[in-house]
């Protein structure tokens, strides 16, 4: 059943992951839900004039919801999964003064509209490609204090991983009761690094059902798609301790769910796993997200075993 039975408007939505955040809604496990998102500039990028100085940049990332569901507890994981992803039809790309891989190389400020339509983006005459619709932020309440919606850490947040796209299901770790999802920062298409700091960004709607694994739960959040699940880890800003983190968790996983040794999962994940980058446009204020793509085989066919 994917007839959405609860609609949330992109008006009703967070600036920060707060530990006691009040709903918006409180649903049953397996409820389908309709949500509209605001782009990440919450409307303020109309044209190419619109660049990254003129905005009220107190008005970035907001993230649609909370949306609190019966009976998840600390402990268990919020499951989510992003049924279908509509972008709008005008997203834009940025480049964003001191940030990113290539800032020394940028001569100014720049915008970029794109147009979007028929699961084409359009960046100019020459340029097009499809889409690749995804979410960059998606988390609960963290366990303790307020988390803005621009950083990622375990609860999720802004994770800019485009595997958290159409059909794939997130398990997020809940640390406060009713788990408290919200959901934004849709891009039409964003690449691994994002190493500008923008996706294609976006506003739209999505179709969403939110469910719970009881007594489950990764140390981050951990996508699931039809062919794999990725554990994820993230830092302030060292790559290298975000990629450590994804791998322990991978192997942690497959060690405690599944029964690997150690060194199995070690050598399993080395000869079958792809590490790789989710999050790294740095130099910039927020954080780095890498993760681990554990392919889905019989002897470990899901991140949890139940
Ligand atoms: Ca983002
Ligand atoms: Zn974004």
């Amino acid at each position: 059943m994917t007839t959405p039975t609860v609609k949330i408007s992109r008006d009703q939505h967070i600036w920060a992951f707060s530990a006691d955040m009040a709903p918006v809604v409180t649903v049953d496990p397996g409820t389908v839900l309709e949500i509209e998102t605001w782009d990440c500039f919450t409307g303020q990028v109309q044209s190419e004039s619109d660049t990254l100085d003129k905005l009220d940049l107190t008005r970035i990332n907001s993230a649609t919801g909370p949306i609190a569901v019966n009976g998840a507890l600390p402990g268990d994981s919020l499951s989510v999964t992003l049924i279908d992803i509509l972008p709008n039809e005008q997203g834009a790309g940025m480049v964003i003064p001191e940030w990113g891989q290539l800032i020394e190389h940028a001569k100014s400020p720049t915008t970029r509209i794109f147009k979007v339509k028929d699961g084409i983006i359009r960046m100019n005459e020459n340029v097009t490609f499809p889409t690749r619709p995804m979410f960059g932020v998606i988390g609960v309440a963290p366990a303790e204090g307020e988390v803005g919606t621009f950083l990622a850490d375990r609860h999720g947040g802004n994770m800019d991983d485009h595997k958290n796209g159409i059909g794939a299901t997130i398990h997020l770790p809940v640390f406060q009761p009713g788990g408290q999802l919200a959901i934004g920062d849709m891009h039409a298409s964003m690449g691994d690094g994002e190493i500008s700091g923008t996706g294609v960004e976006i506003g739209g709607k999505a179709i969403i059902k939110v469910d719970l694994i009881k007594g489950k739960a990764g140390g981050w959040p951990i996508t699931e798609t039809a062919d794999a699940w990725y554990t994820h880890g993230t830092t302030a800003d060292s790559i290298d301790g975000a990629l450590k983190n994804a791998c322990e968790e991978a192997a942690k996983l497959l060690v405690d769910e599944w029964g690997f040794t150690m060194e199995d999962a070690y050598i399993f994940l080395s000869v079958a796993g792809d590490l790789g980058i989710a999050q790294y446009c740095h130099p910039s204020p927020g954080s780095v997200i890498a993760r681990m793509r554990v392919p889905k085989i019989s002897a470990a066919p899901h991140p949890f075993k139940m």
